[in-house]
């Protein structure tokens, strides 16, 4: 089949790559210079910088891990055990928060756990899980924890009121502590979270980005960019996308802006689409001097509006040496935003480094390098509508014979390794339907 895979991000070149595998004619529609989406690295005065934030490589599915570790070279990765902390005021508290309450003060200390062991009683006599996600924390966490982080860290990161998100998309992500962990937790015990990302791995050379580098080899020739997609319709069984037919069409471009461009979409759910909002997110480069290496930590989470504008700091050069110039290290610093809320000038960048100088993370005098980088589609906009409104979107475009996968393709919260999964489970469905020449509804 002549098929056109609309976006370079991983799910595209992962689809490109398996298809043309396939021995399927293949053309990729790129908008950017280069391709890698969102997992795209940048160098700048020698410091190499994912442009979107820190990435790691990680993954609980083990088929789609090793494929990654191979698309960049086992050789060529730095295996790292993952340090995680947060700033909490004064001091650092192993991340996540609710295994580390053992390093809180008394009171907080008290606050946590007793509010968690009446959250345990509630939910036992009945009390009905929330729809919001304000409600839900208090309702899972309890009084303390809520209040000495999640509430502050969420209400920074997603920059709008708790009470207007829903709460099913935590499913999956904050993993459930059993009641003896925070117990063990609170008297000080080791208690570990997220244990499938206790090491993780990142490219020696060239950041995140050779992760799609290595995907998308071989495939030079069909990743076609500065071609953004501008006209999609309908002919007949078939697809015109720029002019050009084909036979089928994969979506992973924000639906959001495919809404703008494919003719023949239901006018209910264009505007259903339009209504798709995403969470910005500038993710800041600052590169500093320093004999002593940062202490050994990957990244950590700064939940207080008094610590400045980022919700997370990236301990960049220790991922891998080759990350800045010997003599140098290097942060990353996340700052999220909505709409056109945020112009990262100089006053700003200024006040964003004074505020890691406060932290007590470096010294302004040793700092060489600052420099932004925009993602206007960063985090899925979990708002109470969204649910409802995502499963007519997808119900729309699964029996439409338009696939549509992808982080923004889809609006699944789902990092590189997930969008990977998801290009293996649609790369199945083609193949199902090139065997069989009858097209079916996806499902996923
Ligand atoms: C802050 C942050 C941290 C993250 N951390 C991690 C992590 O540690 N590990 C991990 O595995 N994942 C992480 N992720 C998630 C990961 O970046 C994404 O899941 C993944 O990159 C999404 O890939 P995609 O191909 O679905 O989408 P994208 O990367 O968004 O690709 C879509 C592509 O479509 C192109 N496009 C848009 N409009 C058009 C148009 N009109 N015409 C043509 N092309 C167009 C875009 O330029 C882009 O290249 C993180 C994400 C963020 C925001």
């Amino acid at each position: 089949m002549k098929i056109a895979i609309l976006g370079a991000g991983v799910t595209g070149l992962t689809l490109a790559r398996l298809l043309h595998e396939d021995k399927h004619d293949v053309c990729v529609l790129e908008k950017g210079k280069v391709p890698g989406g969102l997992c795209r690295s940048t160098v700048v005065d020698g410091f190499t910088c994912d442009n979107a934030g820190g990435h790691i490589l990680f993954s609980k599915n083990k088929e789609v891990l090793d494929w990654m570790k191979d698309r960049v070279g086992r050789d060529a990765l730095v295996e790292t055990e993952r340090q995680t902390r947060i700033l909490w005021h004064d001091r650092y508290v192993p991340y996540p928060f609710e295994n580390g309450i053992g390093s809180l003060t008394p009171q907080a200390r008290y606050d946590c756990l007793s509010g968690y062991l009446k959250a345990v009683e509630k939910r036992k006599s009945g009390a009905p899980c929330p729809v919001n996600f304000r409600d839900w924390i208090f309702w899972k966490m309890g009084d303390g924890l809520a209040e000495h982080f999640m509430i502050p860290y969420n209400e920074k990161i997603w920059e709008c009121p708790l009470e207007e998100m829903d709460a099913s998309w935590v499913a999956g992500r904050v993993p459930d502590a059993p009641v003896e962990d925070i117990i063990k937790a609170a008297v000080g015990l080791r208690t570990e979270g997220y244990t499938h990302q206790s090491v993780f791995w990142f490219p020696k050379h060239g950041g995140f980005q050779a992760l799609t580098d290595g995907i998308a080899k071989g495939l030079e020739e069909k990743v076609h960019c500065k071609t953004p997609v501008q006209s999609l319709r309908r002919k007949g069984e078939r697809f015109e996308v720029n002019g050009e037919d084909y036979d089928l069409v994969i979506n992973t471009i924000p639906l959001k802006e495919l809404a703008e461009v494919f003719e023949d979409m239901d006018e209910g759910i264009r505007e259903e689409c339009r209504q798709l909002h995403p969470l910005s997110v500038c993710t800041v480069l600052v590169g500093y001097k320093t004999d002593t290496p940062p202490d050994p930590l990957s990244w950590i989470y700064l939940p207080f509006e008094d610590q400045g504008p980022a919700n997370r700091v990236t301990f960049f050069s220790n991922y891998s040496p080759h990350n800045a110039p010997p003599g140098h290290a290097s942060y990353m610093a996340e700052v999220t935003y909505r709409g056109d809320s945020l112009n990262p000038d100089q006053e700003w960048l200024d006040s964003l480094v004074s505020s890691l100088e406060s932290c007590k993370l470096l010294k302004k005098s040793d700092v060489v390098t600052v420099q932004p980088f925009l993602s206007r589609y960063a985090y899925v906009d979990q708002n109470l509508a969204f649910p409802q409104r995502i499963a007519r979107v997808r119900a729309w475009f699964d029996q439409s014979g338009l696939l549509t996968v992808g982080r923004f393709g889809r609006y699944e919260y789902h990092n590189s390794d997930q969008c990977i999964a998801r290009a293996f489970q649609v790369h199945e469905h083609i193949r199902a339907f090139a065997a069989s020449g009858e097209p079916k509804p996806l499902v996923l």
